[in-house]
């Protein structure tokens, strides 16, 4: 099952050539055809639920399937935000909100790619969040800032993170947080969208609400607990983005391995030399050891068993094996590692995202080394 779902995704992919990637990097384009292609085929709906016209599989085969977009040279950080956001809809959304949008969600005809939780003057300190929703009557007014918000002009849903009693005002930082599936086709003009430009063609804004109304019933679970249904998202998303990184990986040690085989320098291949041959070998090591903790975490995700720890290590190990494989492929290609028609310098920007996000490797480290090993709390 694993291989069969494997390769449906390689045959799909082969129909999207790294010359594809290539040229909407240049152009800073999203990747409308591909997008619409794999809504089709069903694998971004792969976690919605069969009554809901989704796949019914898991976050492990989820992964599987971001794994292998990165791993043929695309880049899944166009759609994935479908798949990190249905933990927090699917596990505490309303029966009513799940009708009404998790059918058009699996057809492709609504997009769910926003996910909004980092402000400006927060920063990975998520609890110092600022952006506020008053409730007033039947909606609520949301007021405030957030930064790198990804896809927002490619979604028509976007998960809100926001405050709705001020932090000052709560006994626990944790509380007082609500969470939103908010409608962006009804938001008007008071939500203005900002591009920020980056080295990588990621398609991220600055959002402003200025007073923006959502309706009450945009409201995921209970008012003030949505810290903890967030939480519960950024462990999918973690598994879903190592899961990337992974595909990363094994993306640079593909090329590279074939490129030390053909590469003719001093009369011999240059993988004959162990200078070249050892950092592809150990980055690739690396990958496997990730996948290894990458499925420990997608399996007690699945089984709904708490899995912080193992989610937070995955994406540490598999963001690093991703750099590395990332400079190891770099070396092997010498100067063509620099030039854009080999590809390679465009994966070496984008697997360099997944060490600050979605959780800087600080902020992993800070967890286990707190959470995990029980050392004293740093903040
Ligand atoms: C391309 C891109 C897309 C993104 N998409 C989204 C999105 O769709 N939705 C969303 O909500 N967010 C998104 N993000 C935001 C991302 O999650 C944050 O950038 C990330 O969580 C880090 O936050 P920050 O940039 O504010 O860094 P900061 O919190 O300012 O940290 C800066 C540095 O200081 C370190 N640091 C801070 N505090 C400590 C500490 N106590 N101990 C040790 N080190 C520390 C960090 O590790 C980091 O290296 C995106 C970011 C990028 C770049």
């Amino acid at each position: 099952m694993e291989e069969q779902l494997r390769e449906a995704v390689r045959s799909l992919c082969r129909g999207y050539p790294e010359s594809y990637w290539g040229a909407l990097d240049r152009e800073r384009a999203y990747p409308e055809a591909f997008v619409r292609e794999l809504s089709e085929a069903g694998y971004l709906s792969c976690l919605i639920p069969e009554a809901f016209g989704g796949g019914g599989l898991g976050i492990r085969e989820a992964g599987i399937v971001l794994e292998e977009i990165n791993r043929s040279g695309g880049n899944a950080a166009a759609c994935h935000a479908q798949m990190y956001t249905m933990g927090t809809l699917l596990r505490h959304g309303s029966e009513e909100q799940k009708k009404r949008y998790l059918p058009e969600i699996a057809d492709g005809r609504l997009r769910l790619q926003a996910f909004a939780v980092t402000e400006p003057d927060a920063g990975s300190d998520t609890t110092s969040i600022s952006t506020f929703a008053a409730r007033e009557g039947d909606r609520y007014v949301v007021r405030g800032k957030k930064i790198f918000i990804s896809r927002v002009q490619h979604s028509d849903l976007m998960i809100l993170l926001a405050r709705t009693t001020r932090r000052a005002d709560v006994d626990r930082k944790t509380d007082g947080m609500s969470v939103f599936l908010v409608d962006l086709r009804n938001v008007g003009d008071r939500l203005r969208v900002q591009p920020v430009d980056t080295m990588i063609n990621h398609e991220t804004n600055e959002l402003f609400f200025d007073d923006v109304e959502i309706p009450s019933d945009a409201l995921i679970g209970e008012e003030g607990k949505g810290f903890a249904y967030i939480l519960s998202g950024m462990n999918a998303e973690r598994i879903l983005l190592a899961s990337e990184s992974i595909g990363d990986a094994l993306y640079f040690t593909d090329r590279a391995t074939r490129y030390a085989g053909e590469r003719t320098v001093f009369g011999r291949p240059i993988g004959q030399n162990q200078g070249v041959q050892f950092p592809v070998a150990g980055a690739y090591i690396r990958s496997r050891a990730a996948a290894a903790l990458r499925d420990q975490a997608a399996d007690l995700y699945d089984r709904a068993e708490p899995c912080g720890a193992e989610a937070n290590m995955c994406k540490l190990v598999a963001s690093e094996a991703a750099w590395e494989a990332a400079n190891a492929a770099m070396d092997v290609f010498g100067g063509y590692g620099l030039a854009e028609e080999y590809g390679i310098e465009r994966k070496f920007r984008e697997a360099r995202l997944y060490l600050v996000a979605p959780v800087s490797n600080n902020l992993v480290l800070s967890y286990v080394g707190q959470h995990v090993l029980g050392m004293p709390r740093s903040f």
